[in-house]
């Protein structure tokens, strides 16, 4: 793993204790910059250390977004996505092949807390959903089977 060092370094950086499993858990989600959902990375990670379970991987990985060294994405309906990348950035989700992409926002958050007022934002997740590039020959037939029958 080529980013053991930063693994450690982000753990520290937010308070997490580095055990080899949280390390190792800490380093797959760096190294794969996806959206990995949980079972994604136990399954990454599940052959070279068999003795992790997908329980610990699920907890480490809630415990990673509660210190907030990682951030947790509600973007897809059926499963959590974790993010190693934490500037602030919003994300794309295609409608046919399920991939997250990332989409830089500029200053869209300065706006927002130019008109905040007097509220206290404490979290934000910006999603945009449609269809990638790869996908976006087979958008019109999905419309198409989206459409109510006649
Ligand atoms: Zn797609
Ligand atoms: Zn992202």
């Amino acid at each position: 793993m080529k980013t053991q060092i930063e693994a450690i370094e982000r753990l520290a950086q937010f308070g997490v204790k580095p055990s080899l499993q949280r390390i190792a858990i800490m380093g797959y989600v760096m190294d794969n910059l996806v959206h990995p959902t949980a079972d994604t990375v136990f399954s990454g990670l599940s052959a070279s250390i068999p003795t992790l379970s997908k329980t610990t991987v699920y907890n480490t990985l809630k415990l990673l977004a509660r210190q907030g060294a990682i951030l947790e994405l509600s973007i897809d309906d059926k499963n959590v996505r974790y993010d190693a990348n934490i500037f602030r950035h919003a994300h794309f989700r295609c409608k046919r092949c399920g991939g997250v992409h990332d989409v830089p926002v500029g200053d869209f958050e300065a706006l927002t807390l130019k008109y905040a007022g007097d509220l206290t934002i404490t979290e934000s997740q910006l999603y945009y959903k449609g269809y990638c590039g790869k996908c976006r020959a087979n958008a019109d037939a999905e419309a198409d089977e989206e459409a109510p029958e006649p």
